[in-house]
């Protein structure tokens, strides 16, 4: 799977999309009421995990293969009914979820042998897992949990955010049906057709639920944190991207587009901000331009935008998350070229749009004079949040320095921040990150309980 290039797989995926089956009436998985949702999850759980573990691979090979002849319609409802990204990335990225998200490889055992005899440390599953999903990545994210979740052994009660509601509820429906038609039980996974806070809630209390795993903004994390129940919570990032005066500028400026473009910038790995040293800045504005950068000089222009797209903390204007670029500069009375991808304009360190996690298309860019001025302004707008952080540099000593002062779960070297989700980088894909919990990129390993069994005398052969 590591070696297939993005290009190759895309391609894959899209001639084998030809036997689409758009609806079906069956209601896989999908209950009125939360409690049947748990109910339902429960049962299935004590059912998947009769089945040997060769089984339960064929049940996930089921999934990925019915998926990749959805992607299309994935991307479609996900725009359509969010209002929000680019189908094209949005095909990508659940052609990536599907393909790289690791299934029951990924669950490993330790063994410890000696003269006391065997002692075997295993991955067991936790039971039904409550996932709550986000609106920027609605059925990445829900393929994603799916595949790891019940690799390691549980079962998942999704709470899909009310704005994707129709586009998560077909994902879970497509994924059960496929896991059934591969003789699998029903309702390995489940939702409810209303998802609402309130069905959230009688979720997160349900004492059938195990395991909480919250993909979203700063309120669910806590929300999951508090509920008194293992949980793992994936929160917001603010990536900063740093370019110092040893890097490939031109490249640099590519990568930043590529990154802080892909979807509109809604993934939370996306380049939210850029901190260049002085001495660099003005050729990477230019480069920028040269990749589809549409740059802002005006005070007043810039005020305006301000107004229209984030409030002065730099909370984003939800009407504007995951808009185009072309869209946003339009209501500020810009014509500009469809092809537009970033708008992008020089602000002072503490601007709004430097602070806030905008999620769309619009980079702020602050010039400063040194490489510790960098960092540490880096460090300072990630907030803490442990998510991800990009470097443009061919100085060792810099790319060490700041990768150990931002102390993200992901930090890019010397590419768009999308590699660090294996998109064009090396290793596995998830849509949930788990920075605050500290599980990283989630994979089933992350879904599972270590447990012991020791064997005791025998059975070692040293
Ligand atoms: P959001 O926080 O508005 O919603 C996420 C989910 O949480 C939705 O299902 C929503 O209904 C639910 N929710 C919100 N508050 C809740 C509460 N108090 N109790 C129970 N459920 C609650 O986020 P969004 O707009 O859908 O997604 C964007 C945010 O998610 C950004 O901050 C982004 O950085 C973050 N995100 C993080 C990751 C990651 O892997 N770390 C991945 C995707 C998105």
């Amino acid at each position: 799977m590591e070696a297939l290039k993005i290009e190759e797989i895309v391609k894959k995926v899209l001639l084998e999309i030809s036997s689409k089956t758009e609806t079906a009436d069956e209601q896989y998985g999908i209950f009125q009421d939360m409690n049947d949702a748990v109910e339902a999850a429960w049962h299935a759980q004590k059912q998947l995990v009769k089945f040997n573990l060769e089984t339960r691979g064929k049940f996930i090979e089921a999934m990925r293969k019915e998926a990749r002849k959805h992607v299309e319609l994935f991307a479609k409802m996900a725009v359509e009914e969010s209002g929000m990204g680019r189908y094209e990335d949005k095909v990508l990225k659940n052609i990536v979820a599907i393909e790289k998200t690791p299934g029951i490889e990924d669950l490993r055992s330790e063994a410890y042998t000696g003269d006391d005899g065997l002692t075997l440390i295993e991955l067991s599953p936790y039971g039904v897992i409550g996932a709550i999903t986000p609106t920027t990545n609605p059925t990445e994210t829900v393929i994603c949990n799916a595949i790891g979740m019940i690799a390691a052994g549980n079962t998942v009660v999704f709470s899909p955010h009310p704005s994707a509601k129709n586009t998560s509820l077909k994902s879970v429906e497509i994924l059960n049906r496929a896991i059934v038609e591969a003789g699998g039980p029903s309702n390995l996974l489940t939702t409810v057709s209303d998802p609402t806070l309130e069905q959230a809630e009688i979720m997160m209390k349900h004492k059938k639920v195990n395991m909480l795993v919250a993909t979203g903004g700063p309120g669910v994390v806590k929300a999951v944190l508090s509920s008194g129940k293992k949980a793992i919570g994936a929160g917001a990032g603010n990536p900063p991207a740093v370019v110092d005066d040893t890097a490939d500028i031109e490249k640099a400026a590519k990568d930043i587009i590529s990154g802080c473009s892909f979807d509109n910038n809604l993934p939370c790995v996306a380049e939210k901000e850029v901190i260049v040293l002085d001495s660099v800045a003005d050729y990477l504005i230019f480069n920028m331009k040269k990749h589809g950068a549409y740059e802002i000089k005006d005070a007043d222009v810039l005020n305006r935008l301000q107004a229209l797209i984030s409030d002065e903390r730099g909370n984003p204007n939800r009407d504007f998350v995951g808009k185009n670029a072309d869209y946003i500069l339009s209501k500020i009375g810009i014509d500009c070229d469809p092809s537009t991808k970033v708008i992008i304009m020089e602000v002072e360190k503490s601007h709004p749009f430097v602070v806030g996690e905008l999620m769309m298309p619009v980079l702020p860019i602050v010039r400063v004079k040194d490489i510790d001025e960098a960092i540490a302004l880096a460090v300072k707008v990630e907030h803490g949040f442990r998510h991800t952080a990009i470097m443009h540099s061919k100085n060792i000593d810099h790319l060490t320095r700041f990768a150990k002062e931002i102390q993200t779960t992901i930090f890019v070297k010397n590419g768009p921040s999308y590699a660090g989700i294996g998109v064009g980088g090396e290793g596995y894909t998830t849509f949930t990150i788990a920075g605050p919990t500290g599980e990283g990129l989630t994979s089933a390993k992350s879904f599972a309980r270590t447990r012991r069994c020791t064997l005791v005398g025998g059975f070692s052969i040293k």
